[in-house]
């Protein structure tokens, strides 16, 4: 509990001279406007910025923001069934008006998105979550922490009832020259993700030698696109193989109706993401 007890809300700037471990009631402002983040990890400075408004970034905790459940209209509409209100109830949205929900990882469940930005950010960073509880510390990959729905839609993540967050921990990268946040959505402020991407780089003389890729909008956690990732690697700066990797990452999506315009607003969202990443533009 020692990240916990020290990152109270009037000691914000003594939390974040421990760059690597932003903690856990760190406020989205404070982190985002943090020299040091912005320095490196340009891609989780401009994630935050990107999510909710300013008033709303000045309240959101990094925790809290990790925590917030998948957005569904349906779920605060207690005349319809969801499965995540009332498992078992059936799920309004997989036939109703989905136009914001998931084209990836879906069950017959539950097709609702997880709305984090700052969550697709660290997913792509390679974030570690530290956990305490009544067993003591562990540390889960951050892609590992927010769940699928599959048969229990009602759990969002494998925090445990007597679990809290209390810090995250970002290892070092070469992604900072060449990193990249995209965030579609109905307005430029206040509006949640209809895509999201997440794109980070490490270019040597052209050539990608790591990548990292991650979206938001489309699933009920962020989804880390680890094969495009790989497929970037060793290929030349290029809108060939930034088309490709798009192309590859849409490997297992599927529309729902109102929501289908996603299948083609994803790829194009991956290629200008890495196009802006890389400076080819
Ligand atoms: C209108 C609106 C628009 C928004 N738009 C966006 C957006 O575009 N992008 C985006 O990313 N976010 C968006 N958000 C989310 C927002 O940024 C907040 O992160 C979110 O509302 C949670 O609020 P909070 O951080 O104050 O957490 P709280 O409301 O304080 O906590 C949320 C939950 O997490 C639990 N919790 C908090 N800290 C911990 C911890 N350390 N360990 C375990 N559990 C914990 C709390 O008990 C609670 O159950 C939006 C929110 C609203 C209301
Ligand atoms: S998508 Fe999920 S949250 Fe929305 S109605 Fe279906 S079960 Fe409920």
């Amino acid at each position: 509990m020692k990240q916990f007890q020290y990152v109270r809300p009037a000691t914000q700037q003594a939390v974040l001279d421990v760059i690597n471990k932003p903690g856990a009631l760190a406020l989205n402002s404070v982190v985002s406007e943090n020299k040091l983040v912005a320095d490196k990890y340009p891609l989780l400075a401009m994630a935050l910025k990107a999510g909710a408004s300013p008033q709303l970034r000045n309240m959101a905790t990094v925790g809290g923001n990790m925590m917030q459940r998948t957005r569904c209209t349906y779920f605060y509409d207690t005349a319809m069934p969801c499965n995540k209100r009332v498992p078992g109830s059936g799920c309004g949205a997989y036939e109703g008006v989905n136009r914001m929900h998931a084209i990836f990882g879906t069950s017959t469940q539950c097709i609702a998105v997880h709305p984090s930005d700052m969550c697709v950010g660290l997913a792509a960073l390679d974030a570690m979550v530290i956990i305490a509880g009544k067993k003591g510390e562990r540390r889960l990959p951050f892609t590992e922490f927010h769940r699928l729905p599959g048969d229990h839609p009602e759990t969002d993540n494998r925090l445990a009832p007597d679990e809290m967050i209390v810090a995250l921990e970002i290892p070092d990268n070469n992604f900072a020259k060449n990193s990249y946040y995209l965030k579609v959505r109905d307005r430029q402020s206040y509006a949640f993700a209809l895509v999201s991407v997440a794109a980070a780089l490490d270019i040597e003389n052209g050539i990608i030698r790591h990548a990292r890729l991650a979206m938001g909008g489309v699933a009920h956690k962020p989804w880390r696109l680890f094969d495009a990732e790989k497929s970037l690697i060793g290929k030349r700066v290029s809108e060939e193989s930034f088309q490709q990797a798009a192309q590859l990452a849409m490997q297992g999506a599927k529309g729902f109706g109102y929501n289908s315009f996603k299948l083609k607003l994803a790829p194009a969202g991956i290629a200008e993401a890495l196009k802006q990443a890389s400076g080819l533009v």
